[in-house]
């Protein structure tokens, strides 16, 4: 059933299985978790491209919703990339609580990060408790606002781009003609 608030992880994935349909996509890679990462494309793939990506904090889901909508309505003949939820695991966790995790042994770890708190709404990591906007690699662990565990936010991992949904995404990007990239928090 097709929901239409934006309270439940099914209204994005219902979107992402609608673009697939409607769009150019990329499955760049898994998260740490193991769900797909999507990629959207419209225009021209010759020159320059673009890049907007939103859902990177998990708590800032509604980022994801803005891309989602950008990419409906883009009608340039300049390429973009459009990735509407950067941390998949994270706002699932965000939005359906921990029951949404699956493997045991991350939902132990969660809760230990969460001070026990069932409440993950105002988590902004990734399923490893690690910031992905802290962990790419520049000027990595130098924000004065670092944490040096996993939790809700602000860790900025065990070294530069530890984390799946960085890799990949870094991956995906690296050797596209990006001449700017937007990012919705
Ligand atoms: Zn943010």
């Amino acid at each position: 059933m097709f929901q239409n608030k934006i309270n439940n992880y099914r209204y994005f994935s219902n979107k992402l299985k609608f673009c697939c349909k409607e769009y150019d996509y990329f499955i760049y890679g898994k998260s740490e978790s193991g769900q797909n990462l999507y990629a959207f494309h419209k225009g021209s793939y010759k020159n320059k491209q673009l890049l907007i990506t939103g859902g990177m904090h998990a708590r800032e889901y509604i980022s994801s919703e803005i891309v989602f909508k950008l990419l409906r309505d883009y009608d340039l003949k300049t390429g973009c990339y459009f990735i509407p939820i950067v941390n998949p695991d994270g706002v699932k966790l965000s939005m359906n609580g921990i029951n949404a995790v699956k493997n045991k042994d991350y939902k132990k770890m969660l809760l230990r990060f969460n001070n026990q708190s069932k409440n993950f709404s105002m988590w902004k990591a990734n399923v490893r408790g690690v910031d992905l906007n802290l962990n790419f690699d520049a000027m990595w662990g130098e924000s004065k606002y670092s944490k040096v565990v996993p939790g809700a936010s602000g860790f900025a991992g065990e070294y530069p781009m530890s984390e799946k949904e960085n890799l990949n995404l870094l991956n995906f990007i690296e050797k596209k003609y990006i001449i700017m990239s937007l990012a919705y928090h």
